[in-house]
């Protein structure tokens, strides 16, 4: 079996791959530390490996960024081909997260874990148990949730050995779903966009192509539709979107017709990858705005080819972070009140992105990143002032504690 701990077999492997998004890419033939390399490049603070035999349980939690806070962010149970894709895709999604926890306003740091195997059989109490264990370990520097292939039940599990866990049911006192507040997200930042194209931000005679009828393209819809806009669905399950469309008065559309439609808004609520050569052309929307996940297929690209276009783009990141905002209120007690409110102030942020983006003539998803990291370097620098009340554990922790008792 491969090891990370062998460089000769990076070597024997002739590697070079792309650990980013910016499609930097590495030569793991050219240093003998190619891992750690890759760590200090995107400045990742921490990577733990977990294993555990009796389980079968083979975990990696990646903690990017806790300047601002503690790193959170969801598990993802995936059949990695292999454990260079696993790290690889650990890395990419916890610095991720640093970024839009940070844009998002929340006192939040970056981080994520991958665990290997097949969502579909390889589940037992005991593996997320032990791994529960694992990020009980960390003391708080990372804090779990629910990602993609993982379900309230292993959450439960995960939850019966750590307390550090968030998007707990609502019956264990957690906020249950958070599509909702998601969604309320995206037609805020919707509305944002509309202000900055139109000069006001009524969606009321606004023609939306809402692609996905699925958990959050339904609340969007309804917030859209009951301003007054007029709704074109589209969803790979027909009944879906008809059952939809009947619900908010839209007008169902084909899948493969719904990125060439003439609207105002195009809303992606679906899957990721929709913004790219193929589509681009047949876009004749003013916005793109929408719920979904990775939507630009190459992300500098595609985002300054909307940029050049003249097309307004609500940074994926920034306008569906209602989900991680929602999950961060459990945190503070959940209050679904209070979380809405937070995820309307995504209004605010899409604002302050496309301002910077038209100062500084970049795609709004290169605006959204700067700022992003001004805040944790401002913020990252009031924490060197002392404070008596700082609640500091280890050696000087004590030291100061001395005078505070
Ligand atoms: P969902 O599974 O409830 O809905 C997705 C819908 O898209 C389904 O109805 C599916 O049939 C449809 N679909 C798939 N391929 C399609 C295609 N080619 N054309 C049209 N429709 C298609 O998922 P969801 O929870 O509503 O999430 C939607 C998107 O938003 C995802 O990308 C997800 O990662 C993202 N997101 C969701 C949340 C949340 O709180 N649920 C938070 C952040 C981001």
């Amino acid at each position: 079996m491969q090891t990370f701990g062998s460089v000769s077999d990076w070597d024997q492997r002739q590697m070079t791959f792309s650990l980013t998004t910016d499609l930097k890419t590495l030569n793991y033939t050219s240093s003998k530390f190619p891992i750690f390399d890759e760590l200090s490049n995107k400045e990742h603070e921490q990577v733990v490996m977990c294993s555990d035999p009796d389980t079968g349980l083979r975990a990696i939690i990646a903690i990017h960024n806790t300047t601002l806070g503690p790193a959170l962010g969801g598990t993802r149970m995936w059949n990695y081909k292999n454990e260079e894709e696993a790290l690889r895709d650990v890395l990419r999604l916890s610095r991720g997260m640093t970024y839009k926890s940070a844009i998002s306003g929340l006192n939040l740091g970056g981080g994520k874990a991958i665990i290997i195997g097949d969502a579909r059989t390889d589940k037992t109490e005991a593996l997320f148990r032990a791994f529960g264990r694992f990020v009980d370990g960390l003391g708080g520097r990372y804090i779990t949730a629910e990602d993609v292939g993982m379900t309230e039940k292993e959450m439960e599990w995960i939850y019966s050995e750590t307390k550090y866990v968030t998007g707990i049911p609502k019956a264990l006192g957690g906020s249950g779903n958070p599509s909702p507040v998601t969604a309320y997200g995206v037609y805020m930042g919707a509305k944002a966009c509309a202000k900055k194209a139109y000069g006001s931000d009524s969606l009321e005679g606004k023609k939306i192509a809402l692609q996905g009828a699925g958990n959050v393209a339904s609340f969007f819809a309804k917030h859209a539709a009951k301003e007054g806009a007029k709704l074109y669905i589209s969803d790979i399950y027909d009944e879906k979107a008809k059952e939809l469309a009947n619900e908010v008065g839209g007008e169902l559309v084909e899948p493969d017709d719904i990125y060439g439609l003439d609207v105002d808004i195009f809303t992606p609520c679906a899957l990721g990858g929709v913004i790219n050569d193929d589509t681009m052309n047949q876009f004749k929307c003013d916005i793109i705005a929408g719920g979904a996940n990775n939507v630009l297929d190459e992300e500098d690209k595609h985002g300054q080819m909307l940029l050049e276009k003249g097309i307004i783009y609500a940074p994926d990141y920034v306008i569906n972070a209602g989900g991680i905002i929602n999950i961060a209120s459990e945190l503070e007690g959940y209050n679904e009140e209070r979380a809405l409110n937070n995820a309307g102030n995504i209004y605010n942020t899409i604002t302050d992105i496309l301002n910077y983006s038209e100062e500084h003539n970049m795609p709004a998803h290169k605006a959204s990143n700067a700022l992003a990291e001004k805040r944790i370097e401002t913020v990252g620098k009031i924490k060197n002032k002392y404070s008596s009340n700082a609640d500091i554990s280890g050696r000087m922790g004590s030291m100061y504690k001395r005078f505070i008792d």
